[in-house]
């Protein structure tokens, strides 16, 4: 019931932001605009904010043409497949154009080879001065004419070759897309589930080892409560900092779900990533949070991580259930602690959850 009068709360807030925009940038209330300012006020899609602030600095005002724009780019449903189709469809017109180039070429190819033919045939033949001249002079002439296609067919296929280049940029752009959460701009779970599956599997290949942390902030329920959701947003978006800025190199971060948080450490034994793990915590723990708009001091938020390692018979299933079973743990035994399956405090979970 709590949980409900908060989300009730939480989105009466956004829905107050989104009717104030509308209110004060004198547009009409439709459900469209709602939904521009509503995602606006909940900053979960970047993308759509930066377009938003970009036109307002531009033009001062947002018209109807540039708000079915944003819709249409950054909210419309079918939005990321719309995409892809698009660039679908360029890439097939891209394939058919430089196919119409390279047939004709072969055809010019074929005429210069009749050519060669004919004139090999003439030369035998020719007895006169005047019959070779013509000769060569034919010969010049088409072999001029295949240099120009030559040079027109290069050109052809160096610009499709940029064409292709884009669009090949445009369907990686799209599928990080998809990879990315827009809140922090880590990996999602999407991006997690298949990361971990690629890394276990070289992971027993190699034989190396492998750990996993999962974290999850501490009474962030009440933080959430306390200073409201936008500001809890923004602390989603500094611990997601401070995992950047600890980890390094072939190591994988994502946003697991709400709160929490998942590291895949390839080649790294339980007791460095035991050390990675406190780390981590310790760098979000340092961080004092003060309200931006306000300066208001906020306090600090803390983090409760699970460490498991990687065995012989594991699953990446049973990998990540173990980890959570370890943070689990660590809330259980007073949070703000990194636990993994060596400590005390996890077999003890192992025989309540038994029990
Ligand atoms: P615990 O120490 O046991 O983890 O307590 P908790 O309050 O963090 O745990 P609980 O699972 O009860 O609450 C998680 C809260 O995280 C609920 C929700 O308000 C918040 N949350 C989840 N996703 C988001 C988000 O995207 N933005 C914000 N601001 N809060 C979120
Ligand atoms: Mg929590
Ligand atoms: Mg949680």
């Amino acid at each position: 019931m709590a949980g409900f009068v908060d989300e009730h709360e939480r989105t009466m807030a956004f829905a107050e932001i989104a009717l104030g925009q509308i209110k004060s940038l004198r547009l009409t209330a439709v459900p469209r605009n709602y939904e521009i300012w509503y995602v606006y006020a909940t900053g979960s899609n970047p993308a759509l904010n930066k377009i938003v602030n970009e036109v307002l600095a531009r033009q001062g005002k947002l018209t109807e043409s540039d708000l079915d724009h944003i819709y249409q780019t950054y909210l419309s449903p079918t939005r990321t497949t719309d995409r892809i189709d698009k660039v679908g469809v360029r890439i097939i017109h891209e394939i058919d154009d430089v196919m119409n180039v390279i047939t004709d070429a072969l055809g010019l190819t074929t005429n210069f080879s009749n050519h060669l033919a004919d004139a090999n045939q003439r030369l035998t033949q020719a007895a006169s001065r005047e019959q070779i001249k013509s000769v060569i002079e034919m010969l010049v002439r088409s072999t001029h004419e295949m240099q120009q296609t030559n040079k027109s067919l290069e050109s052809r296929l160096a610009a499709s070759k940029q064409q292709i280049n884009d669009l090949q940029h445009n369907l990686e752009a799209i599928r990080a897309e998809t990879m990315t959460d827009p809140l922090t701009g880590l990996g999602n779970r999407k991006y997690f589930d298949r990361a971990v599956i690629e890394t276990v599997k070289q992971a027993k290949q190699s034989g190396e080892p492998l750990s996993l942390l999962m974290f999850d902030i501490d009474h962030f329920k009440s933080f959430n409560d306390n200073y409201g959701h936008l500001t809890g947003d923004q602390v989603l978006r500094l611990v997601a900092m401070s995992l950047r800025q600890t980890i390094k190199g072939k190591d994988i971060i994502a946003r697991y779900g709400g709160e929490e948080f998942a590291v895949v450490l390839p080649n790294t034994a339980l007791r460095q990533a035991l050390s990675v793990a406190d780390n981590i915590r310790r760098a979000v723990m340092s961080k004092e949070l003060k309200k931006k708009s306000t300066g208001e001091i906020l306090g600090r938020v803390t983090i409760s991580v699970g460490v498991s390692m990687l065995q012989p018979d594991d699953s990446t299933d049973s990998l990540i259930e173990r980890a959570d079973a370890c943070l689990y743990a660590a809330k259980r035994s007073g949070r703000n602690r990194v636990i993994c399956e060596a400590d005390p405090e996890f077999s003890a979970e192992g025989r309540i959850q038994v029990a």
